[in-house]
């Protein structure tokens, strides 16, 4: 059984067609980045698959379980225990520590854990900086901190809305070296990007254009959908 299975997937806000019949299967273990210009519905199919929107049609099993039919407290109950988001913007709150950032995280899943939170932030290399705040850590040790979070839960699904995209080059690096580790530990990974370099660690790469997969990308061309 597949990971993830989407199947006529759409969603329409108002008289905007965000996605229009996406069909996607992806395999566990798998690395598959997504691209596409800007309001081409990536944000869009990463909440879907994230459980924090539903799909205005068709149907999205994830784990066996077809998520386009919960409300949104089964939906909720899924996020938690199955998937770990890591966002562009860190989204991380500025009055506790890197630590007790982590802990939140754990306080929603099971009990706050401050040994397992500090393994997790040790995982991404940030033990040393665990008691300081947000605006006393770079932009890639914040977005480590996102990650030593979206890890708490042991996610059956990484889903990165373009994790690098508020970056400079160095820390850009560490972190995707941060996630090449954890694909190769086995973990799937769902990965918006602009950045073609990016992609190419993926295993594949869909294109969305306007809503709709237009392919997938074959080293720097688009091999077109239908
Ligand atoms: P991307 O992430 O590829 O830039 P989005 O998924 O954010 O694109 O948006 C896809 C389209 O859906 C855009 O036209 C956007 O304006 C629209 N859209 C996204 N979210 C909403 C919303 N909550 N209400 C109305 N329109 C939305
Ligand atoms: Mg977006």
């Amino acid at each position: 059984m597949s990971l993830l299975e989407l199947r006529g997937v759409s969603k329409i806000y108002g008289t905007v067609k965000a996605l229009q019949d996406i069909d996607l299967t992806v395999e566990r273990g798998e690395w598959l980045a997504i691209m596409g210009p800007s309001g081409s519905g990536k944000t869009t199919l990463m909440n879907i698959i994230g459980c924090m929107d539903k799909a205005t049609h068709g149907s999205v099993i994830l784990d066996g379980v077809d998520i386009s039919t919960l409300n949104s407290r089964e939906l909720t109950a899924i996020r938690r225990d199955k998937i770990g988001l890591v966002f562009q913007q860190f989204h991380l709150i500025p009055y506790l520590t890197a630590l007790e950032n982590v802990m939140v995280a754990q306080y929603y899943h099971s009990l706050p854990d401050e040994k397992e939170a500090m393994a997790a932030l040790e995982r991404v290399g940030l033990k040393e900086r665990a008691r300081h705040l947000p605006s006393q850590l770079s932009g890639g040790e914040q977005q480590r901190v996102c990650i030593a979070r979206a890890l708490i839960n042991y996610p059956m699904l990484i889903l990165a809305d373009e994790p690098t995209g508020n970056l400079d080059e160095a820390n850009e690096h560490i972190v995707l070296k941060l996630f090449q580790e954890l694909h190769r530990e086995g973990h799937t990974i769902i990965m918006v990007t602009h950045d073609p370099e990016v992609a190419d660690l993926a295993g594949r790469c869909l294109i969305l254009e306007h809503g709709r997969v237009a392919g997938f990308r074959k080293g720097d061309v688009l091999d077109r959908a239908g």
